[in-house]
């Protein structure tokens, strides 16, 4: 069981929905579970505030800590959905287990959530584009400077109202020369919350030379194409949808998945397989190259209009048909307004 204790004011109708930076808006309710004594404690539900922490916890010096990223959608009807939650539920378990994190029972995954959700269910709006970000994560908070893992953890689980990301579109980047994400037998599957720390001086070099993301390539020649920025990515060669395998270095994306799945169902083929960034410029100058798109809950599908290699530039061409109407195809059936033959949604009620 849950215990539960309810705002009494809620702070929605100081919201500007129309206006919302992503991320930064939190509802009403936060889900926290403890961990001592070897085991989670009786979960709770209280009102959103401030944690108080021991400034010796173990992941302000040591960064054990994973998160995950999934969505709530309200359909037309008023009915609320998630999309393969199972996929974030099993994934944050797989990070935790990498970082030495005890994992996080499933009834109170779901038991939380569900009830997180119906608490906070006016903060879910209707329409394509709004949606709730829920941000489950867990993090070592035994107070202790000792560098190996701790015996406290704290889970947790925040939801903030959305606008679709990168609202602008489409993006240009930059392929990894130098920096590197990931490296074999490391932690870059798993969605670690230093994986993204070491990520934003990298990025912020590429956004000075105007760039939105990075296309991180292997860390040990800078040969293949892995993923882009926190997205997996996509390429359309002669008709084929390619994308790089999952591996230690690659992070095993729900929207990847589905978006192969789907691909397939249209009778697109999907080839997952390693990419070299040769044979990307290859296919650029021998006009084969057809589209680039990363792939991500927040984004969902996102076009890639260019990307720069050793100091050129290589524009894509225009259209990016096939992004928009794989696109298309997900959220139709995230909101429910398409069908959903894979059982990929669930009801919360
Ligand atoms: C979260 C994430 C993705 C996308 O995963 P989804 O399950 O589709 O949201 C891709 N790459 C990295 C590095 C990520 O952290």
């Amino acid at each position: 069981m849950i215990n539960i204790q309810q705002i009494t004011n809620s702070k929605i109708n100081d919201v500007d929905f129309d206006n919302l930076a992503f991320g930064k808006i939190f509802t009403d309710h936060m889900f926290i579970c403890r961990y001592y004594d070897n085991q989670w404690q009786t979960p709770e539900i209280k009102p959103y505030q401030p944690l108080i922490m021991d400034p010796s916890a173990s992941v302000f010096h040591y960064g054990q800590a994973v998160f995950e990223g999934m969505k709530a959608y309200k359909d037309s009807k008023g009915g609320t959905w998630l999309f393969r939650p199972d996929e974030n539920y099993n994934r944050i378990n797989r990070s935790a287990h990498r970082l030495q994190i005890p994992e996080f029972p499933k009834e109170y995954f779901f038991e939380g959530l569900k009830k997180l959700l119906l608490l906070d269910n006016k903060w879910i709006q209707p329409g394509e584009g709004n949606s709730l970000y829920i941000r489950p994560f867990v993090f070592a908070s035994q107070a202790s400077v000792q560098a190996s893992a701790s015996s406290e953890y704290i889970f947790m689980i925040i939801c903030a109202p959305v606008k679709t990301y990168y609202s602008g579109g489409e993006i240009n980047v930059l392929i990894a020369e130098e920096y590197s994400r990931a490296a074999n037998g490391g932690v870059g599957f798993a969605k670690a919350a230093g994986n993204y720390a070491a990520q934003f001086y990298p990025t912020s070099e590429a956004l000075k030379q105007g760039f939105q993301q990075i296309i991180w390539t292997d860390a040990e020649r800078h040969e293949y194409l892995e993923e882009a920025g926190t997205m997996n990515i996509f390429f359309k060669i002669n008709n084929t949808l390619v994308t790089a395998p999952t591996n230690d270095r690659i992070l095993d994306g729900v929207t990847r998945k589905s978006i192969i799945a789907i691909a397939k169902s249209q009778g697109i083929p999907v080839e997952e397989r390693p990419i070299k960034v040769s044979e990307l410029v290859e296919a650029h100058q021998n006009g084969n190259i057809q589209e680039v798109f990363g792939t991500g809950t927040a984004v969902v599908v996102l076009p890639i209009n260019s990307f720069s290699y050793k100091g050129k530039t290589y524009k894509l061409p225009e259209g990016n048909n096939l992004a928009h109407s794989l696109k298309e195809t997900l959220v139709g059936i995230q909101y429910n307004t398409l069908e959903d033959p894979y059982n990929w949604t669930v009801a919360v009620q």
